[in-house]
C-alpha cells in the first residue's frame, strides 16, 4: 500500500489532522505534508474532502475480478480415506453463499484412491468435484498440496474458496494465498454475501475475541476463508445426489517434493481427545486448584462417554495438554451436552463451547459469567458436586 498527498489538490483545511491516529501529518506553506510516523493506514484519505490524499492498494485494478466465478470448497480427506467433517460443513454453508450468488458449488478432493467421496461431497451439497488423485498425495504435505490447488485456481478462477481451519487448512490456505497474491481470512465464525456489492463479507473475532470483524477482498479474487470445525452446520445428507465429476490428471514425482513420510504413528491422546467430533465433553478449570484433580474430570467424563476438555488456564498452567483446550485458541466444540467445572467463563473460553446444544456450569461463584451461558447452572464447590454425580450416574446403572 502506498500513500502520497496530491499538493495543488490540497486546500489546507486541515480535515485530514484530527483523522489521523498516528501524528504523522503537519502543515507547511498551508499544505499537509506526511511526516515520519506515517504507516499508510490511510485513515487521513477517507476525511479529506478534496481527493488530495491518495491511496494507492496493491491489486486494487490489477485483477479482473469478472473472471472469477463459483465458489469452492477445499476438502479435507483423514485417515482411511474419509472426508472429514469440516468438510460436509463447509459445502452446506458454501451451498447458501452460492445460492445467493447464482453460482455453484465445487469441491477439491486432493488425496489416493479418493473415488467413492466424490459421492459423499455430492450428497452433502457440491454440485460439481475435481478429483485430483495421485499416489504422491496420499497424505497431506505442503508441497504437492500448494502446487496442485494453486494450479487449479489459476485455471478455473474461482470466486470464493473456503477451507477448513485444521492444521492442513492453516497451512494449505496460507501458502495458497500467499502464492496467488489473493486475501484470506482466517478463523472466520460467519460468513455472509454482502446483497448490494455480492463481495463475502468474512466475519472473524478479533482483539482477543472483544470485538467481531468483518473482512472483505475487495480488489483480488478469489476470496479466501479458513473456518473452523464445527461452527458451520453440514446439510442433511441427500442419498443419491449427483455431481459432475471431474477427474483432473497430475504428474507429481516424488523426488520433487522435498519432504518425505517415513512413518506414521497414532497419536494416542489425539484420538483419545477427539474433542471436535464428541457428543459430550467435560471440562476443567482452574477451580481444580491441582492437575492431578483432572481425574475427577476424567472420572466424569468417562462415566458418561465424554471427552475431557480444558480451559487455557489450565493448559498453560502444564496441567494439562493443549489438545484438550477448547475456546478462541483451542478447539471450537459443538456437543450435545457440555459440562464446565470450575470455569468462571471468559469470553474466549465461551467462543469455543456457547453453541453446544446444552450447556451445564458447575461454580461456586453465583456470579461467575459461564452462568450466563448455561442451560443448567449449579452453584456448589465441584468436588463435593462431581462426586455427587458420578455416584448418582453408577447408582442408576446398578453398578
Ligand atoms: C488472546 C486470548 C486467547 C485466549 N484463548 C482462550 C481459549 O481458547 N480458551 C480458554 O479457556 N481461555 C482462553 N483465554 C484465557 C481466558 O481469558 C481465561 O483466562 C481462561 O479461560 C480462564 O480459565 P478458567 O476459567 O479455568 O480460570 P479462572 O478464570 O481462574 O476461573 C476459575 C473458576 O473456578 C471457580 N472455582 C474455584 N474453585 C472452585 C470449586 N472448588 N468448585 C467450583 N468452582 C470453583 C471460580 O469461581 C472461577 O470462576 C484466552 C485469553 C486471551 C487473551
Amino acid at each position: 500500500m502506498a500513500i502520497y498527498i496530491d499538493a495543488p489538490k490540497c486546500i489546507g483545511c486541515k480535515a485530514c489532522i484530527p483523522a489521523c491516529p498516528y501524528g504523522a501529518i503537519d502543515m507547511v506553506d498551508d499544505k499537509a505534508v506526511f511526516n515520519e510516523n506515517c504507516t499508510s493506514c490511510g485513515a487521513c484519505a477517507d476525511a479529506c474532502p478534496t481527493g488530495a490524499i491518495v491511496l494507492e492498494m496493491e491489486g486494487k485494478g490489477e485483477v479482473d475480478t469478472s473472471e472469477y466465478s463459483g465458489l469452492w470448497v477445499v476438502g479435507e480427506i483423514i485417515h482411511e480415506n474419509r472426508m472429514a467433517m469440516v468438510t460436509a460443513e463447509l459445502i452446506g454453508e458454501g451451498r447458501k453463499l452460492a445460492d445467493e450468488l447464482g453460482t455453484d458449488v465445487s469441491v477439491v478432493l486432493m488425496g489416493h484412491e479418493i473415488g467413492h467421496l466424490a459421492e459423499r461431497a455430492a450428497g452433502y451439497g457440491a454440485d460439481r468435484v475435481y478429483l485430483v488423485d495421485h499416489p504422491t498425495l496420499l497424505r497431506y504435505r505442503t508441497q504437492p498440496f500448494t502446487n496442485v490447488l494453486t494450479g487449479l485456481i489459476n485455471k478455473h478462477k474461482p470466486e470464493i474458496v473456503l477451507i477448513g481451519a485444521t492444521s492442513m487448512g492453516r497451512d494449505l490456505a496460507s501458502r495458497v494465498a500467499a502464492r496467488i497474491k489473493a486475501g484470506l481470512t482466517a478463523d472466520c465464525t460467519e460468513l455472509t454475501i454482502n446483497p448490494e456489492t455480492k463481495l463475502l463479507e468474512q466475519t472473524r473475532p478479533a482483539f482477543g475475541g472483544n470485538v467481531m470483524a468483518t473482512i472483505l477482498c475487495e480488489f483480488t479474487r478469489p476470496q479466501m476463508a479458513t473456518v473452523r470445525p464445527k461452527v458451520m452446520k453440514p446439510l442433511e445428507y441427500e442419498e443419491g445426489r449427483e455431481a459432475e465429476v471431474i477427474e483432473v490428471p497430475v504428474s507429481i514425482e516424488e523426488k520433487s517434493i522435498a519432504t518425505k513420510i517415513l512413518d506414521v504413528i497414532a497419536d494416542d491422546t489425539a484420538n483419545k481427545v477427539n474433542l471436535t467430533e464428541a457428543d459430550i465433553i467435560v471440562s476443567g478449570g482452574r477451580g481444580l486448584g491441582d492437575p492431578k484433580h483432572f481425574a475427577l474430570i476424567e472420572e466424569l467424563a468417562q462415566a458418561i462417554g465424554g471427552a475431557v476438555g480444558a480451559s487455557r488456564a489450565t493448559v498453560d498452567a502444564g496441567w494439562i495438554p493443549a489438545t484438550h483446550q477448547v475456546g478462541q485458541t483451542g478447539k471450537t466444540v459443538h456437543p450435545k451436552l457440555y459440562i464446565a467445572c470450575g470455569i468462571s467463563g471468559a469470553v474466549q473460553h465461551l467462543a469455543g463451547m456457547s453453541s453446544s446444544d446444552c450447556i451445564v456450569a458447575i461454580n461456586k461463584d453465583p456470579d461467575a459469567p459461564i452462568f450466563g451461558v448455561a442451560h443448567y447452572g449449579i452453584v456448589g464447590d465441584l468436588f463435593e458436586v462431581i462426586p455427587a454425580m458420578i455416584a448418582a450416574i453408577k447408582q442408576r446403572r446398578g453398578e
